[in-house]
């Protein structure tokens, strides 16, 4: 696997190079935008690792050109802990998934394996399907049983988040950082309240409940309508 690392910061390039490289990619790292362009345009990737602020043309100007020329590589947007606009604009051109930094290597590394394992699947497809769920990421819409579901864009995020990792439990510290940016150990509920009234509009008005609650540790998006013992936990 190539991967085209598209990161300024020397820490955090150099953390990437050799975290990705000890798990067997292999890894070209870029420290401008337009260079990273010109060698995403020009050479075959498997996958794309792509920060949003660089010198040069911004991730997100690398993006909309990539997918402005028909290009479909798997993109990891990095985002600073910045606003809830500059995921739903990464998603929005085309981004694959984002994640917020600072990040763990171990979260990085699922990230990148869950949009490599998509893209073989299904190459030119946006559309995360799960049971009857559709998530389309660059419309920022879902369905039900072809049912637009009415979401803001924070339950949007939380729903995306949850579909890109359909199958696994998150845990609320996962989610609150992915989502919301808290760090926290803090007694917060932001994260239940926020399942809660997403459970309203996605699961409610349906007889199969996609949201599973894992009790002491987060939350899952059920893959199959089986008992949870089929599940990843
Ligand atoms: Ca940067």
């Amino acid at each position: 696997m190539r991967i085209l690392a598209i990161e300024d910061e020397p820490k955090t390039a150099a953390f990437l190079q050799k975290g990705l490289t000890e798990n067997g990619f292999s890894v070209v790292v870029c420290t401008r935008g337009d260079e990273g362009l010109a060698l995403a345009r020009n050479e075959p990737f498997d996958a794309v690792i792509l920060d949003i602020s660089l010198p040069g043309v911004s991730g997100f100007g690398v993006l909309s050109a990539l997918r402005g020329a028909g290009n479909h590589v798997p993109v990891l947007c990095l985002t600073a802990r910045d606003t809830v606009e500059d995921r739903v604009r990464g998603l929005e051109l085309g981004a694959d998934d984002y994640l917020v930094k600072p990040f763990s290597f171990s979260e990085l590394l699922a990230r990148l394996r869950s949009i490599l394992r998509r893209s073989a699947l299904n190459p030119n497809d946006p559309v995360l399907r799960v049971q009857d769920l559709e998530v389309n990421l660059p419309k920022m819409q879902a369905k039900r049983q072809g049912v637009r579901l009415d979401l803001t864009a924070k339950e949007f995020l939380l729903l995306a988040l949850l579909a890109r990792r359909a199958g696994e439990v998150l845990s609320r510290t996962v989610i609150a950082e992915q989502v919301w940016d808290i760090n926290f150990d803090s007694n917060t509920n932001v994260v239940e309240v926020a399942i809660r009234r997403l459970r309203k509009k996605i699961d409610d008005p349906f007889p199969v409940k996609l949201i599973r609650t894992v009790r002491g540790i987060g939350y899952c998006l059920a893959k199959t309508n089986e008992p949870a013992a089929t599940e990843a936990w």
